[in-house]
């Protein structure tokens, strides 16, 4: 890293630096140079100033002992009395990476009365599951569960966290990346390992446009998020494997600033998420009404329905009915896109979706790019057509 600074006493306020910057990054506050966000830190102020009194300083960065953090450790949620699916997803992932280096895979489990669900990771080839059973542990408070986690990393240093981007998740990991001064990576959709043990990190970037490859270049650990239904999970063995290792809970999760006055549980809710099965309307629908024949053909699939960005901006429906981006992972087995264009930051997260039917009345839109069938027809009259063929084949 390098910032420009500017020597007080050696400044005369004469202005050349301002007019030698091809950015305009700089103002002159009450007789002095001032740097804006336009700065690049380029040094042609530098040497523009007759007087020496500005400087360019670089910072030095320490590099850590890599070969000190080894293994990949994935932290296995428990929500609502179950192993969030996303942690099987994670565990699947940490093994392929941690192969070729002849890492271990870890998991943490932290919760009340999780004994069940630490027998259940068993079964993934997880090398070590450790284990931090408290009633302190009953429900997520952020700094306990970190406290935890933090306990964890620093008794066995993983080179790799991986945490599930559910609410639980997004709120642990940023907070233990602090706790380490390192990166972390939000919402990855794809991981690689490279030979120097740093981990990839690819998402897309600028709304979607770039899939950028980030790398956590001197710190360790290296923590990513990664979304439900984008990786996948191994098969269950039904030969358990791996230890099981109780933690007693550290010090510092004893004294939390936090404390719970009462619980209302939510009623679970469906995920489209997890549909099998979905329907999706895009823009082509031309009124909210419409989205009545979506509903209706998602139904007789025994599916879900989903929209695309756009109608969840007018309102005809709520955010958790969105793919993409900015919405939800979809992984169905079997997707029906209607009107929908397949905007790289809708098609990202439903790609991977088994079997992908696409209603365009546009033979270019690049939701054909992703799709098995290509229907290039009117909604309007296909999806009626489905409908109509669906409740006969019921008859
Ligand atoms: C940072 C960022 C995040 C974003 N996140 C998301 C996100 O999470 N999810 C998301 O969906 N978008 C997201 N977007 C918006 C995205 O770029 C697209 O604008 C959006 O996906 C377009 O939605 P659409 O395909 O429904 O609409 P359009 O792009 O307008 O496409 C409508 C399609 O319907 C077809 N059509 C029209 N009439 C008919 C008909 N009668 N029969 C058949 N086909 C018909 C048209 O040919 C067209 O291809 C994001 C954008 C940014 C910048």
């Amino acid at each position: 890293m390098a910032k420009i600074a500017v020597l007080e006493r050696k400044c005369t306020g004469c202005g050349l630096c301002q007019r030698g910057c091809p950015f305009g990054a700089i103002d002159m506050a009450n007789g002095r140079p001032a740097f804006n966000a336009a700065c690049r830190v380029c040094g042609l102020c530098v040497k523009a100033c007759p007087n020496q009194a500005i400087v360019k300083l670089e910072t030095r960065t320490s590099t850590v002992d890599k070969s000190q953090w080894r293994d990949i450790l994935v932290f296995a949620e428990v929500s609502g009395g179950r192993l969030h699916p996303v942690a099987l997803e994670l565990i699947g992932k940490a093994r392929e990476l941690a192969a070729p280096l002849g890492f271990k895979v870890r998991a943490i489990l932290a919760g009340s009365g999780v004994a069940a669900e630490a027998m259940e990771l068993r079964h993934y080839d997880v090398d070590e599951i450790a284990v931090y059973d408290d009633p302190q542990l009953a429900y997520f408070r952020a700094d306990v569960f970190a406290a935890c986690v933090e306990d964890y990393i620093r008794a066995v240093k993983p080179s790799v966290v991986l945490v599930g981007a559910t609410s639980l998740g997004r709120s642990l990991a940023p907070r233990l990346a602090t706790r380490f001064r390192t990166g972390l990576t939000a919402d990855c959709t794809k991981l690689e390992m490279r030979e120097n043990t740093d981990l990839v990190q690819i998402r897309p970037a600028f709304g979607g446009n770039i899939m950028a490859q980030i790398v956590t270049a001197n710190t360790r650990p290296q923590f990513a998020t990664v979304r439900y239904k984008v990786m996948n999970a191994p098969a269950r063995s039904d030969e358990p494997s791996g230890a099981i290792v109780q933690r007693v809970l550290p010090k510092a999760a004893r004294e939390s600033r936090v404390s719970c006055v009462g619980v209302t549980p939510v009623p679970p809710k469906t995920s489209i998420s997890d549909a099998e099965i979905l329907v999706v309307g895009g823009r082509g629908l031309q009124k909210e009404a419409d989205l009545a024949m979506i509903r209706h053909l998602a139904a007789l699939l025994g599916g879900d329905w989903a929209v695309s960005r756009p109608l969840v901006e007018k309102g005809w429906a709520t955010n958790e009915r969105q793919i993409g981006l900015s919405g939800r992972t979809v992984r169905p087995r079997l997707i029906i896109t209607c009107g929908v264009s397949g905007a790289i930051q809708f098609a990202t997260c439903m790609r991977d979706s088994e079997f992908i039917v696409a209603i365009n009345t546009d033979r270019a839109a690049p939701i054909f790019d992703v799709a098995h069938v290509a229907i290039v027809d009117d909604l309007y009259k296909v999806v009626p057509e489905l409908i109509e063929k669906l409740k006969e084949a019921r008859a």
